[in-house]
């Protein structure tokens, strides 16, 4: 057993502790506190005893939303002022470049998962496209769910498109962290029955996730809303549409929860153009709403209403989205974004969401997310300035790979 002391330990469940220390037995976390009134090393168990100096330790963090096969695509598409126009420039930049399974397209994930562990990730969800994922991440020290995303407006055989993807799935073994799952890509770009028949296939199974980007720009609101827009115009350009396709009218969210699609769980990503309603309505169905702020930016969907989202009740989780859209895969740069464009929502709530939200929304709460006994070992210890600041406010302020180290009961950590 090792017993860590530190000048914050950050549970997440609860409060900051100051002056705590946390004991680590073969990988798992045994029990944590403040001093006491023993001396510090006074426990008298036997215990390792290091002292880690002014850091906060604190769990892993959970990247909700990212793309690691389209890690390749880093600067190479610029920002845009409409989501279309955006859309456009990653598939001009997938036509330039070589195939799928490419080793270039394969470098890129490895060192991809390389980033996002040293800026402190121990968990993603992964959409991907080909699953090539899949390997590298069994592979690496990451939790992980790889949603396969269908992405198919005009399908002829709804049922088809999906009793294919499951038999991919299906010849993909899991392992102890990483996980295979389905997701739709988006209601403007999903048929209405492969939505539902993702729908079916998900609740077939004891517990899985499934992922849709939601609500993400104005021209999803408006071509859900009238059938009209510049995605009815790409849709006909790119020869994907469907001329029996109706409206549904209202919102993304109300044609989704109508179709049955919404529940606990669903990861809704983006959200940026949702309104009250459609929060309430996400917040009554346990829907995790993941927000990627750095990448609205990038590709003009606009700003997500962060205010708002929490204080709707929603559920509400973290995303850096792919490097197509965003500078890195540091979770803890998009909090500090989160915190530039939400002053008022507590640093807590904001940890929140980078760590047990994500986790739980995963299906990974059992043994990531907070400081509890029994839980996965996977620490962070954050560097800080000084013992004497407020450190959830701190850690919302963007914290770099150079001040972050991982901590696991191994003998190699002090
Ligand atoms: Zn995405």
């Amino acid at each position: 057993m090792v017993r860590y002391h530190a000048a914050w330990i950050l549970p997440i469940a609860e409060p900051a502790i100051r002056n705590g220390w946390i004991a680590v037995d073969r990988g798992r976390i045994a029990a944590y506190g403040s001093p006491g009134p023993a001396s510090r090393y006074g426990f008298g168990d036997g215990a390792r005893e290091v002292d880690l100096g002014d850091v906060v330790v604190l769990p892993g963090l959970c990247n909700a939303h990212t793309h690691l096969e389209l890690s390749y695509l880093r600067d190479e598409v610029p920002p845009a002022s409409e989501f279309v126009t955006w859309i456009r420039g990653v598939m001009a930049a997938r036509r330039s470049r070589p195939d799928p399974g490419g080793p270039e397209i394969v470098g890129a994930v490895h060192r991809a998962l390389d980033e996002a562990t040293a800026a402190g990730t121990a968990i993603v969800g992964d959409i991907s496209n080909t699953l090539i994922t899949f390997e590298p991440l069994a592979r690496s020290a990451l939790a992980a769910v790889v949603f396969y995303e269908l992405i198919r407006f005009n399908a002829p055989d709804p049922a088809a498109v999906v009793e294919q993807a499951q038999q991919r799935l299906e010849l993909l073994a899991p392992t102890a962290r990483v996980r295979a799952s389905l997701a739709a890509h988006a209601p403007y770009s999903v048929a209405p029955l492969v939505l539902r028949a993702i729908r079916k296939a998900i609740d077939r199974q004891p517990f899985l996730p499934c992922s849709i980007h939601l609500s993400e720009s104005a021209e999803e609101v408006e071509f859900i809303r009238s059938g009209h827009g510049p995605w009815r115009t790409f849709l006909e350009e790119i020869g994907s549409w469907d001329p029996a396709w109706v409206p549904p009218g209202g919102s993304p969210v109300d044609f989704l929860d109508d179709s049955g699609f919404l529940d606990n769980r669903v990861l809704a990503v983006h959200g940026v153009q949702m309104t009250d309603a459609d929060l309430r309505r996400l917040a009554a169905r346990g829907t995790t709403l993941v927000t990627c702020p750095r990448s609205n930016g990038h590709t003009g969907a606009g700003a997500p209403p962060l205010a708002e989202f929490y204080a709707s009740g929603v559920r509400v989780a973290v995303g850096t989205d792919s490097l197509a859209s965003a500078p890195d895969l540091n979770v803890f740069a998009e909090l500090a974004t989160m915190r530039a464009l939400a002053p008022r929502v507590p640093a807590a709530s904001l940890l929140e969401s980078a760590t047990i939200q994500g986790a739980r929304a995963l299906g990974f709460d059992a043994d990531y997310g907070t400081i509890e006994p029994g839980k996965s070992a996977r620490l962070l210890a954050v560097t800080l300035p000084s013992s004497s600041i407020d450190v959830e406010e701190y850690l919302v302020s963007g914290i770099e790979s150079a001040q972050i180290r991982w901590i696991t009961g191994a003998d190699g950590d002090n």
